[in-house]
């Protein structure tokens, strides 16, 4: 069979390898000139690893990404560090990643709050039962079993930040799937994530895959020879297609589907990301901590604080120490309009909160990404929302982020949900 697949993101690329070993003529159209989506990263001449525009980590439960690798032999280029997150608690912050660390952490007092806090996190832990969870909301489960002080303090704060005004509405399967495939260690590929893209692409291409760079599809219609594809002034016919674009694109793409699956993808929610990578000449936490969680209530002007180079060595980077500072945002919000000056100068204030000897001359360079599709917002039920891979237009397929569900988004769960696609496109379940 002949295959287009739009997208050279780890979904996309990763249906491309099943389908390419399984004998097909594919080819990737991609819009962008590099590949990795969400997933690609960046680099300075004199940096000998990339960084990723939004802060990457693998899990050491990510057992499809770590499969895939392994099968293509790149296992030994997997690390797997062990960097301290930390929790904010009254402008101080907390090491919080070990029970050990947990027990010690102040804001949750040292009586029944805690205790329940244990006893909440280990039941969902080792509950596989997503699905009746699925049918509260984070906020009322949270609220009930863990006590309103846990919520206040642990849990909330978390929602809010994701998932700002849907912060009460998301369920709490996607609670339980965070808190379930979470571990302590964090794992990257050697050179950053764009390098895994960059080989993955190039043994694509060994393999006979064609990779179309900077070439966006801009519609994709049932003709009489199949499914054409269409960009710019040229169309191509395939005899079947894989989108692993945001739903919103994929409606744009195919305005042919049925009206219910196409409203299904038009009501499926999610918040945007715009994050600041920032090079400076000195260390930013003096503790060496690599991700701090900060709660949007505590006056931060952003989510998460993450120095990548307490996670991998700043050897990597020239001696260059990088930092990234990101928030979940709905598109719409004013960091989307913002000049990266505009933006520095709302950040930077607050890094004095971080190292009180900061000053703006420690900044080498600063980069601003920005994303309208960052975080599928799962709400109550949201298992009968999901739209179907195979679409009711015959041939085409979709596979994206907002699909991996009850599975919070993630480049393992893109790996996963492209191979599932290859499957069903092969004529397998
Ligand atoms: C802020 C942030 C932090 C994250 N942190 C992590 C993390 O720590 N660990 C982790 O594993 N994952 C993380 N993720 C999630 C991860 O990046 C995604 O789950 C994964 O990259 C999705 O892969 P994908 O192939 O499904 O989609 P994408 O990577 O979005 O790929 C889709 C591709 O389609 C292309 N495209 C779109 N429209 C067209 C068109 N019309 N024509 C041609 N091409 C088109 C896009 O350019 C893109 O390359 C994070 C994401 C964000 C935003």
């Amino acid at each position: 069979m002949r295959i287009a697949i739009i997208g050279a993101g780890f979904g996309g690329m990763a249906a491309a390898y099943d389908l390419k070993k399984a004998g097909h003529e594919i080819t990737i159209y991609e819009s962008a000139d590099y590949v990795g989506g969400l997933a690609s990263g960046f680099k300075e001449p004199h940096w000998d690893w990339s960084v990723e525009k939004f802060y990457h980590h693998w899990f050491q439960s990510d057992k499809d990404m770590l499969a895939l690798i392994k099968e293509l032999g790149w296992e030994d280029k997997v690390i797997f560090p062990r960097p301290l997150t930390v929790m904010y608690d009254k402008g101080r912050f907390y090491p919080f990643d070990s029970i050990f660390k947990m027990a010690l952490f102040p804001g949750l007092g040292f009586g029944l709050d805690k205790i329940r806090f244990g006893f909440v996190g280990l039941h969902l832990r080792f509950t596989n039962n997503w699905k009746t969870l699925e049918k509260y909301s984070a906020d009322e489960w949270m609220q009930k079993y863990a006590g309103k002080r846990v919520y206040e303090k642990m849990w909330k704060p978390l929602l809010v930040g994701k998932f700002g005004p849907y912060y009460d509405q998301v369920n709490m399967a996607w609670m339980w799937a965070r808190i379930k495939a979470r571990t302590t260690r964090l794992g990257t590929f050697e050179g950053g994530f764009q390098k895994f893209a960059d080989l993955f692409a190039e043994k694509l291409r060994k393999m006979g895959v064609e990779i179309q760079l900077g070439v966006k599809v801009g519609s994709i219609k049932r003709g009489q020879d199949g499914l054409s594809v269409g960009r710019e002034d040229e169309s191509e016919s395939f005899d079947k297609v894989l989108v692993t674009t945001a739903p919103n694109l994929m409606a744009k793409l195919s305005p042919d589907l049925p009206e219910n699956y196409l409203k299904g993808l038009l009501e499926l929610k999610s918040m945007g990301a715009v994050v600041m990578v920032l090079s400076l000449r000195h260390q930013l936490s003096r503790d060496g901590y690599y991700w701090f969680n900060l709660p949007k209530e505590s006056g931060y002007p952003m989510l998460a604080l993450v120095e990548h180079t307490n996670f991998v060595s700043k050897e990597h980077f020239g001696g260059d120490h990088i930092v990234y500072a990101g928030d979940y945002l709905q598109v719409g919000h004013e960091y989307f309009s913002m000049s990266d000056e505009a933006l520095l100068e709302r950040f930077t204030p607050a890094f004095k909160k971080f190292n009180p000897a900061f000053e703006r001359d420690w900044i080498n360079k600063v980069w601003v990404f920005k994303t309208n599709y960052a975080q599928p917002v799962p709400l109550v039920n949201h298992s009968k929302n999901i739209p179907a891979i195979q679409t009711p237009i015959e041939g085409l397929y979709f596979a994206s982020m907002s699909q991996v569900y009850p599975w919070d988004r993630g480049t393992n769960f893109a790996v996963e949900i492209g191979r599932r696609a290859a499957r069903l496109m092969s004529g397998g379940q």
